[in-house]
């Protein structure tokens, strides 16, 4: 029996360890290690941020979707991964594997920037449970006593979706109450330019937000770095200095310790086209996790985001090439990543799609719609319903 640990219990790590048992059966015994016990799904935080979702809404189970399934589940931190041994060394003990299949996200390094954050620092982050449920106090706390709002993400960034989302939302909420006016809110990125979200932008998605924020008075402070943030104020690294009443910045993003080892100086994990480690052929590593070079040199660092859907993709081809080794037959072919993402705007939404990943593409755009609302709504019922039910299979 080939033995099989996933590291992680998000997108990436049980759609891979649901696939793999699918795949192989009784031929593999699968374990997913997890420092998180509850799969939450991360697209629906801004909701929980507004008050427009509870933690019940989008949280699940990660035992309860594993244990029918025959997937053994340890809830514990990695702490190292061995590659010469085959072993992984978790809080809960050893583990032996055959194949490792690595989908740890992001290590969130606020301490990179003096005053970020809101465990030791200043401001608030979209990007965890718990940092969402503090943003929406905060968020609470301005409608009750207004002033300025800044919304971004800092240098070293992968993931700018959620801000803009923020952005818009935060926009559409203060109309409906009417005290818009109380509120001056401020978009301030790494971004060189506003649509840009780390892959060189999404067809017209450069003009389009600029129109967007224009429409709604956002103003937007673009290709900066922060050196610091002091309380009610962010200072830049060239000098500026922002005022603020409630800051929510995404901080950089750096690999976990205990896969960075595997990866390049930031931690992230240098893969193949089958999601293979370069030097470890039987450690897969799919999701945030892996290394994406940008598209363009910017002249602030940003990385490119892997989404979702990307994630599910990259999991799906990492439990296919495994069962192809195992079986003995040929590899599947490789497949071009695309970015689809479905941007809440409060009172609409938007479709951005690029294909391929990186430019030159075959296929780019930003659409805008009621419509992308409501295929958002219906997404976030579609893939807890999926997960809950063990349906990997599905798209
Ligand atoms: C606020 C927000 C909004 C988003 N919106 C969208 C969207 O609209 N559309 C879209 O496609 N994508 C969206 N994304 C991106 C999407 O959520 C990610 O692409 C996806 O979560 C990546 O999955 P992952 O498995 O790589 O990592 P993660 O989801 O980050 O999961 C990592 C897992 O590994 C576990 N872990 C970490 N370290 C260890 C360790 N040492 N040992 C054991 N376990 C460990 C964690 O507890 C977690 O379970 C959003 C992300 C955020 C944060």
């Amino acid at each position: 029996m080939v033995k099989i640990v996933v590291l992680g219990g998000s997108f990436g790590g049980l759609t891979a360890a649901l696939e793999l048992k699918r795949l192989l059966g009784l031929k593999a015994e699968v374990t997913v290690v997890s420092e998180e016990n509850r799969f939450i799904f991360l697209p629906s935080l801004p909701w929980l941020i507004m008050g427009w979702r509870r933690p019940a809404d989008i949280t699940l189970q990660v035992a309860d979707i594993l244990a029918p399934r025959g997937i053994r589940f340890v809830h514990a931190a990695a702490l190292e991964v061995q590659p010469e041994s085959g072993r992984v060394r978790t809080a809960a003990g050893e583990l032996d594997y055959d194949y490792l299949v690595v989908s740890t996200g992001p290590r969130l390094v606020f301490e990179e920037i003096p005053g970020l954050g809101p465990d030791k620092g200043y401001t608030d982050c979209t990007f965890t449970l718990d940092h969402a449920l503090q943003t929406g106090r905060n968020w609470q706390a301005i409608l009750e006593n207004p002033g300025p709002v800044v919304v971004g993400s800092a240098q070293m960034v992968s993931c700018f979706g959620p801000s803009y989302e923020l952005a818009f939302e935060m926009d559409a909420e203060l109309r409906r109450l009417k005290m818009r006016h109380k509120v001056p809110l401020l978009y301030l990125t790494s971004e060189p330019y506003l649509g840009h979200m780390g892959v060189g932008g999404l067809g017209n998605s450069k003009r389009f937000m600029e129109d967007e924020f224009a429409k709604r008075e956002i103003k937007a402070v673009t290709g900066q770095a922060i050196d610091e943030v002091a309380p009610g104020e962010i200072r830049l690294k060239e000098g500026a200095k922002i005022p603020f009443k409630m800051a929510m910045l995404a901080p950089p993003f750096k690999g976990v310790p205990a896969v960075a080892p595997l990866g390049n100086p930031r931690g992230f994990v240098p893969v193949d086209q089958h999601y293979r480690h370069t030097n470890h052929p039987n450690i897969f590593v799919i999701g945030v996790a892996m290394a994406i070079a940008p598209p363009e040199p910017t002249p602030v660092p940003v990385g490119v985001p892997k989404t979702g859907s990307m994630t599910v993709k990259m999991a799906k081809v990492a439990a296919a090439t495994i069962f192809a080794e195992v079986e003995g037959a040929p590899l599947p072919g490789p497949e071009e990543l695309a970015v689809i993402c479905l941007m809440d705007m409060g009172n609409t939404g938007a479709l951005m799609k690029a294909w391929p990943l990186l430019p030159p593409r075959q296929e780019s755009y930003t659409r805008k719609g009621m419509w992308a609302k409501w295929l958002k709504l219906s997404f976030e019922s579609y893939f807890l319903f999926k997960m809950k039910h063990g349906l990997s299979q599905l798209p």
